[in-house]
């Protein structure tokens, strides 16, 4: 008898279509990344075997999606593409009305500038960097009211996503909830490291925001994997469908914006929705302004039928499983080899606990950077620093000293596959077992915004 045998999954979908990747030498690598500077942004994609600088923009669409993208009605006005994905946002997300945008920052933009006046409090659980600079370009100010155990990398609290209603509770009977016009709610939250909110969490915010008449508005980029997390570690959840569980989420929101090149499985498009008539009114007449007409918002009518499809695939229950399926994966592997990873592990990636793989390197060598290069020279994966480089300087110029000192490793959706994964996990443990070996940076060329994306370093002697 065979009942012992376990029941694997796989992928669920096959390749129709590749893209072949280049294979490089280590010395081409070590050429590549000297001429990048040691940073990982400045690297030519044609340099890159495995690309997990960012799930944004990089998932690989279906035949059906391609298919969809041809029956795109390009017309300036009134698209039926408009129309379809009008639609799918009403029933598979629940929100009434639509207003496409170019991407989410679009969106966040349009939404800042209609709700917030000068001088509000947004509280939120944890800030993004375009949702939080559009807040606050729009004259308010952020308040972080995630639990404290978002903030710890070691903790392994379940749902790290969840808001402290008490520090929610503090800000409106410090500011009142008349200089509060909404809650900023991220679904699995980016910079916490795809961690989810739970079901319970929110309703316990829905009440308590509903007895002060205060909105909340969605960030609903990752909403999906989100739900996944709810389904596996939720009680009462754990018989629902992945689409059942997004719409409950959603029910408990007043609006959403969304950055469609995450979750929903396209390469470019995202959206602004609400449940209000009168913002509707407002952002449909604001989009002529930023984006386009209201029935196109920046995309083309093919763009809007790509992501109609794609939020389609993106809450079937086997194509979640497999996504977050292959995150968890990789981070297994990557503990095997006794690589220190945050935990849990999140939706969208593995975060390399840099401070503690390259302990002798000290922060202002840059422990996160000089494992992203060191990375990348063992293996041509290419990962991103989340750590003191990303954190900036403060007004009066000193670098801030942010607790965690992470490496990303983003997985795209759909696009490579477990033996990929394997390839990934052991090039992290082969740069762990020589970690002692490895010697760190120093900045030799900093711009003066967002440095990460531009700065260049030098190997120490
Ligand atoms: C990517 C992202 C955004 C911004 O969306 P863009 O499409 O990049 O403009 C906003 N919120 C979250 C959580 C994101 O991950």
């Amino acid at each position: 008898m065979n009942n012992n045998i376990k029941r694997s999954w796989a992928e669920p979908y096959k390749m129709k279509m590749v893209e072949l990747l280049k294979m490089t030498t280590p010395a081409h690598r070590k050429k590549a990344l000297a001429e990048a500077g040691y940073n990982t942004f400045l690297l030519r994609s044609e340099d890159v075997y495995i690309d997990l600088l960012t799930d944004s923009g990089t998932s690989a669409m279906s035949d059906q999606q391609w298919a969809g993208m041809m029956t795109g009605d390009e017309a300036y006005a009134g698209s039926r593409n408009y129309y379809h994905l009008e639609e799918v946002v009403r029933t598979i997300y629940g929100y009434k009305y639509l207003i496409p945008t170019h991407q989410g920052r679009g969106a966040e933009n349009i939404l800042s500038k209609i709700l917030i006046k000068k001088g509000d409090i947004i509280p939120g659980n944890m800030y993004f960097t375009t949702t939080r600079l559009h807040q606050e370009l729009a004259g308010g100010k952020f308040e972080d009211i995630i639990i404290d155990e978002a903030h710890d990398s070691e903790s392994e609290f379940p749902f790290k996503g969840n808001v402290d209603l008490n520090k929610l509770e503090k800000l409106i009977n410090k500011y009142g909830a008349k200089k509060i016009p909404y809650v900023s709610i991220a679904t699995s939250v980016n910079m916490a490291g795809g961690q989810p909110i739970s079901m319970k969490n929110l309703k316990e915010l829905r009440a308590l925001t509903k007895k002060h008449g205060i909105r909340i508005i969605h960030d609903m980029t990752r909403v999906a994997e989100n739900a996944y997390f709810i389904q596996q570690r939720e009680k009462g959840y754990e018989h629902k469908s992945i689409k059942q569980i997004v719409l409950e989420i959603n029910s408990y929101t007043d609006g959403a914006t969304m950055s469609a090149k995450k979750d929903a499985l396209v390469n470019i498009g995202g959206f602004l929705a609400v449940n209000e008539w009168d913002v509707f009114e407002e952002a449909r007449n604001m989009v002529v302004v930023y984006e386009g007409l209201h029935t196109y918002g920046g995309l083309a009518g093919r763009d809007m039928e790509a992501m109609a499809i794609g939020i389609g695939e993106s809450v079937n229950d086997d194509h979640i499983k497999a996504r977050v399926g292959q995150v968890i994966y990789l981070g297994e592997r990557m503990i095997d080899y006794g690589v220190p990873i945050v935990k849990p592990i999140g939706g969208h990636g593995i975060f390399v606990d840099a401070k503690k793989f390259l302990p002798h390197i000290p922060q202002d060598n840059f422990p996160a950077q000089t494992l992203a290069s060191e990375i990348y020279l063992d293996s041509g994966v290419r990962t991103m620093e989340r750590g003191i480089v990303s954190a900036g300087r403060k007004a009066n110029g000193e670098n801030y000293y942010p607790k965690l000192e992470l490496v990303r490793f983003t997985i795209p959706r759909r696009v490579y596959t477990q033996a990929h994964m394997d390839v990934i996990a052991e090039s992290a443990g082969r740069v762990y077992e020589k970690r002692n070996k490895v010697k760190g940076l120093k900045m030799v060329y900093e711009p003066k915004y967002l440095r990460f994306f531009q700065a260049k370093f030098e190997k120490l002697s």
